[in-house]
């Protein structure tokens, strides 16, 4: 069996849910193909629509909640429309916001945001049936077992894999089941999600429990690129990667596939491609055991949204290196994800992606140290540098930081100057 995973702009539209459908096609007449997991995203910006329902409910602006909750549906119902499709009749549609004042934010953020991932997959389901194709829709939450750590969802594997095996195993199973990327269920029945951009890491997941020959990330890009177009004007493509080349670039910020994608799939040695949405006879990109390492071209992999924290000891009777247990504990504690450190003598700064969990982080460091920080920061990792690559890198930009080992360099750059 197969795994494809379409992204968020790849069905953003009815065209782009036409091309799911030519894509599906192309696997399932293939006759070694025997069964197609289809993993879909929400529906373009849905996720970050349905981010700000929560907020508004969260701060007491029903109207613009509502407004907004109206304006997702709007233009999903537009789409199912352009696609032939009933909406209220083929698709169920939620009609009240799964919002409770009395739940915590972030319990309520997976019940209202989930709902992206729901649709979209209903959609596709039910338009891909209606084309005469043999399918099953999945309603994941019921399937993919999590903890409830809102947000951050971890998953039971074993309780997932059983399930999802047997569902699978299943005699007179639909050649195509469609199902929801990035949202998961605790056992009481309740939504949760895996963290922004999690719908690679269900792909993945589901490879490994399924053993799937391949899995596949379609998106609107070539495949695996040394650097963003949207900022390198001359990009080169990466056609065979390693693993453990994957993970580093995922890890470092590359926008391509989620970091925890990789692992599940190493596993099982289940080779991961990375595919041209709008082009799906290319090659794309390949991650496997087989795979060609090291990167032979430089890599460019920006971070965006850092926050440079440094403290500094309030007194130098005491010597800081004693005190990086606690810093790390703090920093642990409050979920915050580092992406460099550096120390001196007297100083540690660390680089964090700048989430909602960093107001307090600093309030508790603060405590204990002097502590300074700037924002709106990005870090820019090059790997595979070159004195000459790393001049240019740096020309025309304010260099907050910068770390170089032998073939890597790491610049924290002031995000105005990109
Ligand atoms: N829709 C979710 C997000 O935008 C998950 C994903 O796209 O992978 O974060
Ligand atoms: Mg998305």
């Amino acid at each position: 069996m197969k795994v494809y995973k379409f992204g968020g702009a790849s069905v953003k539209d009815a065209s782009g849910v036409r091309n799911v459908e030519r894509i599906v096609r192309m696997a399932i007449n293939d006759p070694m193909v025997h069964g197609l997991m289809v993993v879909v995203s929400a529906m373009g910006k849905t996720t970050n629509a349905l981010e700000r329902v929560v907020d508004y409910l969260a701060e007491g602006h029903e109207d613009k909640a509502l407004a907004q909750w109206v304006d997702v549906f709007d233009y999903h119902v537009a789409i199912m429309r352009e696609l032939g499709l009933q909406p209220g009749v083929d698709i169920r549609l939620q009609g009240e916001i799964p919002y409770d004042p009395t739940l915590p934010y972030d319990e309520n953020y997976d019940q209202v945001v989930s709902t992206g991932e729901l649709l979209s997959s209903q959609i596709i389901a039910v338009y891909l049936l209606k084309q005469g194709l043999s399918v099953e829709w999945w309603n994941i939450p019921k399937l993919l077992r999590t903890d409830a750590t809102w947000r951050e969802a971890k998953v039971d594997d074993e309780t997932s894999r059983a399930v999802i095996t047997a569902g699978w195993n299943r005699p007179n199973r639909p050649q195509v089941v469609v199902t929801q990327g990035f949202i998961g269920g605790t056992k009481d029945g309740k939504r949760t999600t895996l963290g922004r951009e999690g719908s690679d890491y269900t792909a993945a997941l589901l490879g490994n429990y399924l053993d799937a020959e391949s899995v596949t990330i379609w998106k609107d890009v070539p495949g695996i690129l040394n650097a963003d177009p949207r900022i390198e004007p001359n990009t080169i493509l990466i056609p065979s990667l390693r693993y453990m080349d994957a993970v580093e670039l995922a890890n470092s910020g590359a926008q391509v596939m989620h970091p925890k994608s990789i692992r599940p799939l190493e596993n099982k040695h289940i080779p991961l491609l990375v595919k041209p949405f709008g082009d799906p006879q290319a090659a794309g990109s390949r991650i496997a055991d087989d795979g060609v390492g090291p990167i032979g071209v430089p890599v460019y992999i920006w971070r965006k949204n850092q926050i440079l924290i440094t403290m500094r000891a309030k007194d130098f009777a005491f010597v800081l290196e004693e005190s990086l247990s606690e810093i790390f504990d703090i920093i642990h504690r409050h979920r915050l994800k580092v992406s460099l450190i550096q120390s001196s003598a007297v100083t540690i700064s660390v680089c964090v992606d700048n989430t909602r969990f960093v107001p307090a982080a600093i309030e508790e460091l603060q405590e204990h140290f002097n502590v300074s920080y700037n924002d709106h920061l990005s870090l820019l990792t090059i790997r595979g540098t070159t004195p000459e690559i790393l001049e240019n890198a740096k020309a025309g930009r304010t260099i907050m930081l910068s770390q170089t080992t032998r073939r890597t360099a790491r610049l924290v750059v002031k995000e105005s100057d990109i």
